[in-house]
């Protein structure tokens, strides 16, 4: 089945294949379309309002969070969340991922996209419609646009209008306020990588590094440009999401859409004259005066379309003051629209699908594995390292010495004392090298509160009990109770058998 779809007034349709993917650039359709301004209208109705709750809730944890303090001891930084740089960690409240848990932050996002997809297959776009920041930051600055310079038919009238003092007032107004948000989002946005109310105070003191500096700048720019200007255009031409996510659709997947069979055929209608033998659309056009994307759903599915509702909204709107049924224009899957158009009954909505069972099941898989290992994390990590050059030495009175550099990480808040020993071989003795513990069956290390200390280790063993070239060995950690804290293998070299 092929779909038609428009890319704007100025281009030809591109044809969609049954997944939603435009199948090719066709012949004479040009490849560069010039910009149209679109002056959306302000319209109230169920999908604004939960644009609107998104809005506020998502915008209120960007720009509080960072303020959010956090008691973690006297030696760690009080702020909840915190990507502190300097000392390569990610504060979350009571959890701390170190460099060497990068993992966690890369299942984080894996189990992200896995919720995206899920969420994508059962109900298209709804990520771009209320959550994506560029959606999020564009509506906010329409709302300040509207506030000052009226709404759709005012904002034509002005935008066409020469330059008088009216017109400079408003739009120096306008910049102005839009560049107060950008800076304000640039500024929280620094603020998750240092300590907040200090780099507050340095900003406003103009002593805030250079980095903080460039950070804020770049995303003050970046957001009056994306959100003030680009609008749209990001989320048809910039954003590879909306280019592949079609990929999670299918006939079941539920997208906003105008439900034609109830529609066609359109035309103006006089009040108290009939409405048989035509449809409901009464042609007014609300619903593309109202698009955040200036195009017209009653084309058919679109690419530019970011299922956001608004022109549902308006639609509902219209059909209450007709005395018809809402859902004009409403969530809908393609399954539905073609059962209608056999004369058969829809069909409900259904979560589970092979698709989003797919996607459900990846996503617990993700997260069962981001659980069970933070339940199993340790406060102490362990890596060893043997030397490769010498690869042992043998002693003058016949026994062989190996090398080994042993990195404990103690994530702890308290200095802590381990004791190390090794395992699988009949004999071994250890040394720390430049500290005159002499050879002893096991070694009391100390590390520093939330520290990684590195310590060089001879362990020595008779030639003569040594059976292969190869030995493997473990090297373990006890903590001051005597228990086993944390493991790791490697080998201990010997010469030739
Ligand atoms: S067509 Fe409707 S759902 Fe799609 S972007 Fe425009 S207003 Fe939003
Ligand atoms: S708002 Fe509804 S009635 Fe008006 S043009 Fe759009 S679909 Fe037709």
């Amino acid at each position: 089945m092929t779909i038609e779809i428009k890319q704007h007034e100025a281009a030809k349709p591109i044809p969609l294949n049954e997944t939603f993917e435009a199948v090719d650039w066709q012949e004479g359709q040009p490849l560069f379309a010039k910009r149209i301004k679109i002056f959306p209208k302000r319209v109230k109705g169920l999908f604004r309002t939960i644009k609107w709750w998104f809005l506020g809730v998502l915008l209120g944890i960007y720009y509080l969070l960072p303020w959010v303090r956090w008691d973690r001891g006297e030696f760690a930084p009080d702020q909840a969340v915190l990507f502190d740089i300097a000392s390569r960690r990610f504060y979350f409240f009571d959890i701390e991922i170190w460099p060497q848990e990068i993992i966690y932050l890369v299942g984080i996002l894996a189990g992200a996209a896995m919720g995206l997809f899920f969420v994508t297959s059962l109900i298209g776009r709804a990520w771009c419609a209320f959550g994506c920041p560029q959606t999020v930051w564009t509506d906010l600055f329409m709302f300040i646009e509207r506030r000052i310079e009226g709404d759709r038919n005012q904002r034509i009238k002005l935008d066409k209008g020469s330059w008088t003092f009216k017109k400079i007032r408003k739009r120096v107004i306008k910049h102005a306020l839009w560049l107060v948000v950008s800076a304000g989002t640039g500024g929280a946005w620094a603020f998750y990588f240092m300590d907040a109310p200090t780099l507050a105070s340095g900003l406003m003191h103009l002593h805030a590094p250079t980095a903080a500096w460039i950070t804020v700048g770049l995303l003050t720019a970046m957001t009056y440009v994306m959100a003030g200007f680009a609008r749209e255009q990001v989320c048809t031409y910039m954003c590879p999401y909306s280019r592949f996510q079609s990929a999670m659709m299918d006939k079941e997947t539920w997208m906003v859409s105008y439900k034609a069979d109830r529609g066609e055929a359109r035309g103006k209608h006089k009040r108290g004259t009939t409405w048989d033998n035509r449809g409901h659309c009464v042609d007014c056009t609300q619903c593309v005066a109202v698009c955040p994307m200036g195009i017209d759903i009653r084309n058919g599915m679109q690419m530019e379309c970011i299922n956001c509702g608004l022109c549902a909204d308006a639609c509902n709107n219209v059909m209450s003051r007709l005395d018809l049924p809402s859902g004009l224009i409403g969530y809908d899957s393609l399954s539905n629209v073609e059962r209608r158009s056999r004369g058969e009954a829809e069909k409900p909505f259904t979560l589970l699908r092979v698709r989003t069972f797919m996607y459900l099941a990846a996503l617990s898989i993700v997260a069962s594995f981001l659980v069970s290992s933070f339940m199993l994390r340790k406060d102490v990590g362990l890596s060893v390292i043997r030397d490769r050059n010498p690869v042992f030495v043998m002693l003058s009175n016949g026994d062989i010495r190996d090398g080994y550099t042993v990195k404990i990480l103690n994530k702890s808040r308290s200095q802590r004392t381990y004791q190390l020993e090794i395992l699988g071989l009949s004999d071994p003795m250890l040394e720390e090298t430049g500290h005159n513990t002499g050879f002893q069956p096991s070694l009391q290390l100390t590390v520093a509160p939330d520290e990684v200390e590195d310590f060089r280790i001879y362990v020595r063993q008779h030639n003569s009990d040594l059976h292969t070239t190869q030995t493997e060995v473990v090297f373990r950690l006890l903590d001051k109770n005597g228990d086993e804290a944390i493991r790791e293998g490697t080998q201990f070299i010997g010469p030739e058998k």
